[in-house]
């Protein structure tokens, strides 16, 4: 990756950051993004350069908005010499049935975890065909895949990623551009303690029981994703072996969706 530059959005946090770290670990200069307290953000892009001896920078952007995201890809263009690799990774959550489903939380949720990567991909994807080269990593889920009940938002959001996802690979084929969908399932980041925290005060049990409780009825491995495994098949589809990947979900979900 050296030489390389990659865009990862919503990488102040969890799966993202994991991503930056390993790109950067393997050379590339990093553009991070994402919510969060400054300091933190700071130290992490920081500790980046300090850990990997490459620049890393943030750029500020609501991903769900379009003219934040036409400006954070030209931000990045500029300050690290192109965007060779884009992850689509920012993404938000919320649970309820249909009839009870707020619409703005409904409108929020395909912003930030749908819109967000078609108008980065539409920004960034004619810099990587004049190149020749370009990964577009979208980081979609099992929820891209199958369904769950109560995940309305998140479950059409994460559906229409990967139907992007196939398009986006099918009109960049043959021109050194690639476009895939990383689907995992549960991972133990601040977006799934959320749900754990709830269905721990619901049920009354404790933190380890409402784990137990969540992989065991999706996950059958009975263990959580780690972000590093996310981040090293990130990384494997932006190697010279994945030049033909493209247009494809991959589920990494300990069974999930094997079923
Ligand atoms: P997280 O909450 O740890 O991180 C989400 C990141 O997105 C944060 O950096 C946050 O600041 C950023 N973000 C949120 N809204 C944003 C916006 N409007 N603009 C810019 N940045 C924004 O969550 P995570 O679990 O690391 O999730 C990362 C991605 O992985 C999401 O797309 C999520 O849907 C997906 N995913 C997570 C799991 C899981 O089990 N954790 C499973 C499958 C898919």
């Amino acid at each position: 990756m050296r030489g390389k530059s990659a865009l990862i959005t919503g990488s102040t946090s969890g799966i993202g950051l994991a991503i930056a770290r390993a790109m950067a670990r393997a050379g590339a200069r990093v553009a991070l993004n994402g919510f969060g307290d400054a300091s933190a953000i700071e130290e992490a892009r920081a500790s980046i350069e300090r850990d990997f001896g490459v620049e890393a920078i943030y750029l500020a952007a609501d991903v769900g908005k379009a003219d934040d995201v036409m400006r954070m890809v030209r931000a990045a263009e500029e300050a690290l010499f192109g965007v060779d690799v884009l992850v689509n990774n920012a993404g938000i959550q919320f649970v309820a049935t249909v009839e009870e489903f707020p619409v703005d939380k409904w409108d929020a949720i395909l912003a930030t975890n749908l819109s967000a990567a078609f108008y980065a991909i539409h920004h960034a994807l004619p810099g990587m065909k004049r190149r020749g080269w370009g990964r577009i990593v979208n980081i979609a889920s099992a929820h891209g895949l199958v369904a769950s009940a109560k995940k309305a938002a998140y479950v059409a959001a994460k559906h229409g990623t990967v139907g992007l996802t196939k398009v986006v690979g099918l009109e960049a084929a043959g021109s050194g551009v690639t476009c895939n969908a990383i689907c995992p399932g549960w991972v133990l980041t601040p977006l799934v303690q959320r749900q754990i925290d709830d269905l721990a005060a619901r049920a009354g049990v404790s933190n380890e029981e409402a784990e137990r409780r969540l992989l065991a009825e999706k996950q059958p491995s009975q263990q959580f994703v780690t972000t590093d495994q996310i981040a090293e098949l990130a990384l494997f589809l932006c190697s010279d072996a994945a030049a033909q990947i493209t247009g494809a979900a991959l589920p990494i979900d300990g069974g999930w969706t094997a079923q």
